[in-house]
């Protein structure tokens, strides 16, 4: 394994750290805040304002406005189209210094952020050129009437976001939320506050009125906790762990808001003696340590077919070994650090776990260096279904190597799990991939690759991984109301 070395480099700007409230930069009422850090190096990079229930509430009461009266509620659909384009030449022309501060607050590699970037303004134009498209229909009534149906915004929509895509998450919950005429009062996760706030200023920039769009940082018990508890927010989008969903989804039931949960996973990634194994080799890796681990859809249980299991891991185990670790901004750089003290406290503890369970650390399962978060890409073999490491979402790079004989058997060991985010399968044999396709619990299945995930493509979780779906079209269901109008004739 190498590692890049943490050279001073130009350090993007912080321009913001107040909250955003109807368009202004505002200190929060009670006037707390909290340290965002640099995972790479440990050391705090700004001090930002922490949200409580008071600036929540002042925050929807803007949303409230914007959506009731003022440009926004009369605006044509295709104007509305116009600011999330403007929004989204914005991000590309800012790229460079919005990525940068991605790296810097999130510990995500360059590269990544920049691939976060490019995802984020397609998922804006996407949902740009859906919202003049988003139509009602008219129904063939029984009588002299003429029904037809009307697709109006939900209203006010809670956003709460996790660390781990903070720039692309909000995304995904901003393009369909816009798109159908709803305003928004977001919260970003605490670790990772700084790139909402840039791109909010851009939103500012490309004409958004003020009250459409509002930024609310601080921690999930108060800021997120008030948000979902307030009476007059109409809907809750959540990604993050399944605990706090349950929590908010509680607490949600109190005022009836509609909800929608993006959770965590433990995606089987299934091998089969006839793919081709090169790819197949390159395919695991990627799908367990891209963003060291931090992905919900990470392919963390990985079935290899027994006939090739011992030169699979191999040949991975010297993959995980030339993995380039360190500074997340320099282009070189592979893997960067964890997001947190809090999360490498948490990888390390089920490294010892796994090892005390039984399972055989093949490679890694150390921390690298004594500043910042980093992790070696870790790989536990002969792992047995029922152990922690395989049963847990560790959300960092340790990826749990289940051997297995045969297409029945992987089907139900796949399925075997609360989950249901994502599924991936390698093989020639085109009968074996459909039938795992259409047996395999999960949202989304890939054949012969792994996070492969387009603004076109509905995402979203089986079971406990989540409830509806983000992308594509079918996001739009959950961002719009449908209303009934019928005419008496004559
Ligand atoms: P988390 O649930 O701890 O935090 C997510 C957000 O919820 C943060 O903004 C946090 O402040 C807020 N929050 C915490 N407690 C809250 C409460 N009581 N009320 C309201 N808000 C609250 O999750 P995390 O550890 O930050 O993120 C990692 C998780 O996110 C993983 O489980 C991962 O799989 C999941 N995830 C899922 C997807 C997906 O699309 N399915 C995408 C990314 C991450």
């Amino acid at each position: 394994m190498a590692q890049t070395a943490t050279a001073p480099r130009a350090t993007p700007a912080i321009r913001h750290t107040k909250l955003l409230i109807d368009n202004q930069w505002v200190d929060p009422i009670e006037g707390g805040d909290f340290e965002t850090y640099n995972p790479a190096t440990g050391e705090v990079i700004a001090r930002v304002g922490a949200g409580t229930a008071a600036d929540v509430d002042k925050a929807v009461k803007a949303a409230r406005r914007a959506l009731e009266s003022g440009p926004w509620a009369t605006m044509d659909a295709a104007e509305r189209g116009r600011l999330m384009y403007e929004l989204s030449d914005l991000v590309e022309r800012n790229g460079a210094e919005l990525a940068a501060l991605e790296s810097l607050n999130s510990g995500k590699t360059i590269t990544d952020s920049l691939g976060d970037i490019e995802g984020v303004v397609n998922t804006l134009r996407y949902y740009a050129g859906w919202a003049d498209k988003i139509e009602g229909k008219t129904l063939p009534v029984r009588g002299s009437f003429l029904s037809y149906t009307l697709r109006q915004p939900v209203g006010v929509v809670g956003q709460i976001i996790p660390w781990n895509f903070p720039l692309l998450m909000l995304a995904w919950k901003w393009g369909p939320a816009l798109a159908c005429g709803n305003t928004v009062v977001m919260k970003p996760a605490e670790q990772t506050p700084l790139t909402a706030l840039r791109i909010a200023d851009l939103a500012i920039e490309a004409g958004f009125p003020a009250g459409v769009l509002n930024i609310i940082n601080g921690f999930g018990e108060t800021a997120g906790a008030a948000l979902v508890a307030h009476p007059d927010v109409d809907k809750i989008a959540f990604t993050g762990h399944v605990d706090t969903a349950k929590i908010i989804q509680r607490q949600a039931a109190e005022t009836l808001k509609r909800t929608t949960f993006e959770l965590g996973g433990k995606s089987p990634n299934v091998i089969f003696a006839d793919a081709n194994i090169e790819d197949a080799v390159a395919g695991a890796f990627h799908a367990i340590y891209f963003h060291g681990g931090q992905c919900c859809t990470a392919g963390s249980r990985l079935f290899v077919e027994q006939k090739i299991h011992k030169e699979f891991v191999q040949r991975l185990a010297e993959k995980a070994k030339t993995r380039t670790i360190g500074d997340p901004l320099n282009p070189a750089t592979e893997q960067g650090p964890q997001v947190s003290q809090e999360q490498l406290d948490k990888i390390l503890h089920y490294v010892d776990l796994g090892q005390k369970q039984g399972a055989k650390l093949l490679s890694g399962g150390g921390r690298v260096g004594d500043r910042g978060f980093f992790v070696e890409p870790t790989i536990f073999d002969n792992v047995k279904d029922d152990m922690a490491i395989a049963r847990d979402e560790i959300f960092g790079p340790v990826v749990s190597v289940l051997p297995f004989t045969g297409v029945d058997e992987v089907v139900e060991r796949s399925n075997n799990t609360s989950y249901g985010l994502a599924a991936a399968i390698w093989t020639k044999d085109i009968d074996k991939a459909h039938l795992f396709a259409k047996r395999v619990k999960a949202g989304t299945v890939w054949v012969n690759c792994y996070h492969v995930v387009d603004t076109t493509t509905p995402f979203g979780g089986f079971k406990m991984s989540g409830q509806g779906r983000e992308n594509g079209e079918a996001a739009l269901e959950h961002y719009s109301e449908m209303k009934t109008v019928t005419v008496k004739l004559g």
